[in-house]
Protein backbone atom coordinates (compact mmCIF):
# COMPACT_ATOMS: atom_id res chain seq x y z
CA UNK A 1 0.00 0.00 0.00
CA UNK A 2 1.32 3.53 -1.01
CA UNK A 3 0.18 6.51 0.83
CA UNK A 4 1.82 10.05 -1.14
CA UNK A 5 2.10 12.39 1.36
CA UNK A 6 2.90 14.98 -1.06
CA UNK A 7 -0.11 14.83 -2.83
CA UNK A 8 -2.98 13.81 0.29
CA UNK A 9 -5.15 17.18 0.68
CA UNK A 10 -5.82 15.31 4.25
CA UNK A 11 -9.10 14.85 3.65
CA UNK A 12 -9.61 11.41 5.44
CA UNK A 13 -11.69 9.60 3.21
CA UNK A 14 -9.25 6.41 3.42
CA UNK A 15 -9.09 6.35 6.99
CA UNK A 16 -12.66 6.67 7.10
CA UNK A 17 -13.55 4.14 4.53
CA UNK A 18 -10.94 1.58 5.50
CA UNK A 19 -9.79 2.26 9.15
CA UNK A 20 -7.81 -0.75 9.26
CA UNK A 21 -5.37 -0.12 6.54
CA UNK A 22 -4.80 4.09 6.65
CA UNK A 23 -5.22 6.30 9.63
CA UNK A 24 -4.75 10.19 9.80
CA UNK A 25 -1.65 11.39 11.16
CA UNK A 26 -2.65 13.90 14.21
CA UNK A 27 0.31 16.06 13.73
CA UNK A 28 -0.43 17.15 10.00
CA UNK A 29 -4.07 15.04 9.10
CA UNK A 30 -2.37 13.50 6.16
CA UNK A 31 -2.36 9.73 5.36
CA UNK A 32 -0.67 7.47 6.90
CA UNK A 33 -0.58 3.78 5.77
CA UNK A 34 -0.79 1.65 9.26
CA UNK A 35 -1.18 -1.86 6.79
CA UNK A 36 1.14 -1.90 4.05
CA UNK A 37 -0.15 -5.20 2.37
CA UNK A 38 -4.25 -5.84 2.97
CA UNK A 39 -4.69 -7.30 -0.24
CA UNK A 40 -7.34 -5.74 -2.83
CA UNK A 41 -10.09 -5.94 -0.76
CA UNK A 42 -13.26 -3.99 -1.71
CA UNK A 43 -12.77 -2.25 1.29
CA UNK A 44 -9.21 -1.18 -0.31
CA UNK A 45 -10.43 -0.23 -3.52
CA UNK A 46 -13.61 1.73 -2.32
CA UNK A 47 -11.22 4.00 -0.50
CA UNK A 48 -8.39 4.51 -3.58
CA UNK A 49 -11.61 5.67 -5.73
CA UNK A 50 -13.31 7.72 -3.08
CA UNK A 51 -9.67 9.72 -2.51
CA UNK A 52 -9.99 13.17 -3.96
CA UNK A 53 -6.25 13.27 -4.25
CA UNK A 54 -5.69 10.07 -6.00
CA UNK A 55 -2.41 9.51 -3.44
CA UNK A 56 -3.27 5.96 -2.44
CA UNK A 57 -1.98 2.64 -4.52
CA UNK A 58 -1.57 -0.80 -4.49
CA UNK A 59 1.95 -1.18 -4.62
CA UNK A 60 3.42 -4.79 -5.36
CA UNK A 61 5.39 -6.61 -2.28
CA UNK A 62 8.15 -8.30 -3.67
CA UNK A 63 8.39 -11.92 -2.41
CA UNK A 64 12.30 -12.00 -2.18
S1 LIG B 1 -8.49 10.06 1.09
FE1 LIG B 1 -6.65 10.67 -0.07
S2 LIG B 1 -6.47 12.87 0.25
FE2 LIG B 1 -7.87 12.08 1.81
S3 LIG B 1 -6.57 11.66 3.62
FE3 LIG B 1 -6.71 9.77 2.42
S4 LIG B 1 -4.93 9.80 1.04
FE4 LIG B 1 -5.24 11.88 1.81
Amino acid sequence: MNGDRDVCVGGGMCALTAPEVFAQSEEDGLVQVIDPDPGESAEVRRAISLCPAGAISITEISEE
